[in-house]
């Protein structure tokens, strides 16, 4: 069914996973990430992330290793823009955007949700809006302290496997976080449950996008 409704025959779909700092794609992505590898293993993806200090960088590349290494390809690419700053410096992200469009030509785009309060994250939606203006972009939610979660519009349905694992993998990687109080399994497992019990997942959870234009 996922395959059909995202991907029909491509059997080997490319994927583009925009994160603004380490652990976004993680968090707003990973399970369905894991699903896609699992159903498709012939995917190809470019997983990019635009900041990080040097320890950042290297949880940020562990990381998408581990989420891709049953993938077909993977190119991970690391920027090093000044967290909370983007918006200031947007030419330079946007000039990183218009070299990936001539590089990858994606089937599928998880970005930042539009709509997010932090400014990072919304810049980095709305250059991906800008770059890639005929494809199929899933905005990806990010819990935290501003309380801008909305009513999402598409589902991705994911099992305790999926959960398991994509917990399992971001708290392991990021090491650096573990001081915050909202880094706990209870806040990734709790969102995924609500968006499960909101798609009536057979498997209990989801991760839930939003999708502003959809073409059949
Ligand atoms: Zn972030």
């Amino acid at each position: 069914m996922f395959k059909a409704s995202i991907f029909g025959q491509n059997q080997e779909p490319k994927i583009l996973c925009l994160g603004a700092h380490p652990d976004d794609i993680e968090i707003g992505c990973g399970g369905t990430v894991l699903r896609i590898i699992e159903e498709m293993p012939c995917s190809h993806f470019y997983w990019i992330v635009f900041s990080g200090n040097e320890k950042r960088i290297k949880e940020a590349r562990e990381a998408a290793r581990v989420f891709l290494k049953h993938a077909k390809s993977r190119k991970i690419i690391i920027h090093q823009f000044k967290e909370s700053y983007f918006p200031f410096v947007a030419s330079s992200i946007k000039d990183c955007f218009e070299k990936l469009k001539q590089e990858f030509h994606p089937d599928v785009v998880f970005t930042h949700y539009k709509g997010d309060a932090h400014q990072d994250h919304c810049l980095i939606s709305s250059l991906t809006w800008n770059t890639f203006r005929d494809h199929l972009i899933m905005e990806y939610e990010i819990p935290k302290y501003d309380g801008d979660l909305v009513t999402p519009n598409l589902y991705v349905h994911l099992n305790e496997s999926h959960v398991r694992k994509k917990i399992d993998f971001i708290l392991e990687s990021f090491a650096t976080q573990k001081e915050k109080q909202w880094f706990t399994e209870e806040t990734f497992r709790s969102i995924l449950r609500i968006r499960g019990i909101e798609s009536n997942s057979p498997g209990n959870y989801s991760e839930a996008f939003h999708c502003r234009k959809l073409v059949l």
